[in-house]
């Protein structure tokens, strides 16, 4: 019977005589101190729990659902240039597809049938979709002026499966550069709406130039330029990198030519590669522009 009573009394810890016995409502708060914090204490938390919980949702649900889109895109543009685009499991020929995703387009990348591998390494594409997130998260967070976001978010949407099928084939297709230069642009319009014209001159003047120099060294240089590929990425990386201003630009392109010539002499070094190899550009410049971007925010 104690334990369904009210609480017993301590000695000189009883409720004022003017204040009520009656306990306090449920998430309310009352004036006596002794009643309240106990409550007050244990909501915080709670909340804070509850708070973390759906963000660990929200992000697994987004990983969930774009991660399967960016593989299956991986997954179907590794291919040669010139050969039609992949539709299924190499090994048996079983359909990949978004009616069927798991396990192919799943984190462990195995064919449902046969149970071998397809598409990028096990959990990298996963990987880097939650790198992503979590950079335009801290952007959101702590970043410059907010308007850009929705612009790189799509921009990485397209360009991470677009350099997993850099790094297969060495190639970046028109089928993933071209949707992520055209959102990017728009999305830049639009966030142009509510922020200072020069943004955006500078967001084109940014992704025309660049995408101009790198499309005459293909022409002057041939083989030893950059791909056109690289040029249509170019588009909305000189883009992206412009709105934020032009030492983000100048700096995103030093981290892309400086990681590049890094890895090149580690695999030189490593005997991985011969002078005359051809690195994949497509993953320098996506390492060069979020590293500027979160640098300069
Ligand atoms: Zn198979």
């Amino acid at each position: 019977m104690a334990l369904t009573g009210p609480p017993a009394a301590v000695p000189g810890r009883e409720n004022p005589p003017d204040r009520s016995p009656v306990p306090p409502p449920p998430g309310g708060t009352t004036e006596s101190a002794d009643q309240a914090w106990p409550p007050g204490r244990r909501e915080r938390p709670v909340a804070l729990v509850q708070a973390v919980a759906r963000a660990r949702l929200a992000t697994v649900f987004a990983i969930l659902t774009v991660s399967p889109l960016m593989r299956m895109a991986a997954l179907r543009y590794s291919v040669p240039s010139g050969l039609p685009s992949r539709t299924g499991c190499d090994a048996c020929g079983a359909l990949v597809g978004l009616t069927r995703p798991w396990p192919a387009l799943g984190p462990a990348a195995r064919c449902g049938r046969c149970r071998a591998r397809v598409g990028p390494l096990p959990w990298t594409v996963e990987i880097a979709g939650l790198a992503g997130l979590a950079a335009v998260l801290l952007l959101a967070l702590a970043g410059p002026s907010g308007g850009a976001l929705p612009a790189l978010a799509w921009w990485l949407g397209w360009t991470i499966p677009a350099v997993f099928v850099d790094l297969a084939v060495h190639r970046l297709p028109d089928r993933l550069t071209l949707p992520a230069a055209a959102g990017t642009w728009l999305l830049l319009g639009v966030a142009t709406l509510d922020a200072e014209p020069g943004h955006w001159l500078r967001a084109a003047v940014g992704g025309a130039g660049l995408a101009l120099v790198f499309a005459s060294s293909t022409l002057l240089l041939g083989h030893r330029g950059f791909g056109l590929g690289d040029a249509k990425l170019a588009l909305s990386v000189g883009a992206l990198l412009g709105w934020y201003g032009w030492p983000v630009l100048l700096l995103g392109l030093l981290v892309a030519f400086g990681l590049s010539a890094l890895v090149s002499m580690g695999l030189l070094v490593a005997r991985r590669a011969r002078w005359s190899s051809h690195l994949p550009f497509g993953p320098f410049l996506l390492l060069g522009t979020m590293g500027a971007i979160l640098l300069a925010g």
